[in-house]
């Protein structure tokens, strides 16, 4: 007989026989077959060849669930979403019947895989069905305590990535207590080194903090001194500016006395025309007139040159 799942992916969450106080209400003296925690979704194949006899819904109990049976043997497999065959279809032991699901009295997704031999003993206190443990072609061998694994594990997210790193077997067949027990030891302590790791990070980041607040006072005050030296060169060229406006003046000034002497200079050239013809009228008057004149000229010319 073939489990109706891949049984090395999914755990047992209930065994035969386990938990009388719930299975009182249904006349049972206990669960009377085995759950396995598969998710809604997963398919599942027939355990044994036989022929459909049901596909029925039980809403207080199976739910969706299927009875597959033979002359010698019966398997319900029960909380389905889907089934894949119909009453009266013959299956082959491997042939996939039912999508699995949540269907019926359940705490959650599971698969309810019940087997009785036939004949069938109603009165046995499980309505007929027995462990099938025994005919399993891959029966379970836990050396682990099955609960006591399933709380270590429940809340590890990286479970798989874990054992990988600290170099444990994932199956929990052969994974023993102590074995557990070191790996959670070593992710506590990876924890607290991580923990240290993030205070040394903080006090790092509060230094940075502190040294880019630093930063931006100093390049305010940066940004002051250069707006000071702006306004400071804005004033010098201002006032070179205006030097260089005085300079031109005198500059005019000068060019304005120039043109007055060369004036001076023209009437004195007429002035000497004047008296050259005096003297061509009068020769005798040689005067030294004259020769003031010329002086005057040379002075004149002399004082151009100066400035
Ligand atoms: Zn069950």
């Amino acid at each position: 007989m073939k489990w109706p799942v891949d049984i090395t992916k999914y755990p047992i969450t209930q065994k035969f026989g386990e938990r009388p106080d719930i299975y009182k209400r249904f006349g049972l003296f206990g669960h009377n077959g085995i759950d396995i925690g598969c998710p809604t979704g997963t398919t599942l194949i027939a355990p044994i060849s036989g022929t459909i006899l049901e596909t029925t819904d039980n809403p207080e109990g199976y739910g969706l669930y299927i009875k597959i049976q033979n002359d010698k043997e019966g398997v319900v497999l029960a909380h389905n979403k889907k089934f894949l065959v119909k009453v009266g279809d013959w299956v082959n032991e491997g042939q996939e019947v039912v999508i699995s699901g949540n269907t019926g009295f359940t705490t959650g997704s599971h698969s309810h895989f019940g087997y009785y031999p036939i004949p069938r003993d109603r009165t046995n206190g499980y309505n007929g069905f027995i462990d099938q443990l025994p005919f399993l072609n891959e029966p379970l061998k836990m050396t682990l305590d099955d609960e006591t694994f399933k709380k270590l594990v429940k809340n590890s997210t990286n479970w798989d990535e874990t054992v990988k790193y600290l170099e444990i077997t994932t199956d929990p067949k052969d994974t023993s207590f102590q074995q557990i027990q070191d790996v959670i030891a070593g992710i506590r302590s990876a924890t607290t080194a991580c923990q240290n790791t993030l205070t040394i990070r903080d006090q790092d980041l509060q230094v940075a903090q502190v040294e880019i607040s630093n930063r931006g006072e100093e390049l305010a005050r940066k940004e002051n001194d250069c707006q000071l030296q702006v306004k400071f060169l804005n004033s010098q060229i201002d006032s070179l500016d205006k030097q260089l406006k005085i300079a031109q003046e005198p500059q005019g000034e000068m060019l304005g006395q120039i043109g007055v002497l060369r004036g001076q200079i023209d009437e004195l050239s007429k002035e000497k025309g004047r008296l050259l013809k005096q003297i061509a009228i009068q020769p005798v008057i040689k005067c030294n007139h004259f020769a003031d004149v010329g002086k005057m000229i040379a002075m004149l010319f002399t004082k151009l040159v100066r400035k």
